[in-house]
């Protein structure tokens, strides 16, 4: 096992042992968007608070598998204090890492590099794309947390 593997496995622990911006926010002013995973029985719940173009703040609660809840509060702390323009730049790079490697998992054409660096912490996720089902606990918070973009 490489050094990295052992850091990524380390920080998607470390998420999971102490979740960032965990709990819930008021809603109004806040808003609240509840996603589900059958596949695992992934729960996540995504509560955002938006001023002006800026997402000041975010909350996640709900339960589920280790992947899921560590993939949610990498996903807080990514975003949290971001311009919305900055949200979905992050969310669009987070997906791509997850499809780049469904793609390569199919062996279809050559995928686009993902750039890790912009990633930070996020790209410890990456190692999730070596197990397809997995996938969809690592990308739950990320959809929820569209969808509730979408509905502001
Ligand atoms: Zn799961």
């Amino acid at each position: 096992m490489s050094n990295l593997e052992d850091l990524y496995r380390e920080i998607i622990l470390d998420h999971y042992r102490n979740p960032r911006n965990r709990g819930e926010l008021v809603t109004p002013p806040a808003h609240k968007t509840e996603g589900f995973n059958p596949l695992c029985g992934d729960e996540i719940t995504v509560f955002i608070q938006v001023e002006g173009d800026t997402l000041v703040d975010i909350k996640i609660a709900g339960h589920g598998c280790s992947i899921s809840q560590s993939s949610a509060s990498l996903m807080s702390a990514a975003v949290k204090g971001k311009s919305l323009e900055e949200v979905r730049a992050t969310i669009n790079t987070f997906k791509q890492l997850m499809t780049v490697h469904e793609a390569t998992l199919d062996n279809e054409a050559e995928p686009e590099p993902v750039n890790l660096r912009a990633l930070g912490e996020l790209a410890a996720l990456q190692g999730v794309v070596k197990f397809p089902v997995r996938i969809k606990c690592a990308t739950l918070s990320w959809n929820t947390l569209t969808q509730g973009l979408d509905e502001l």
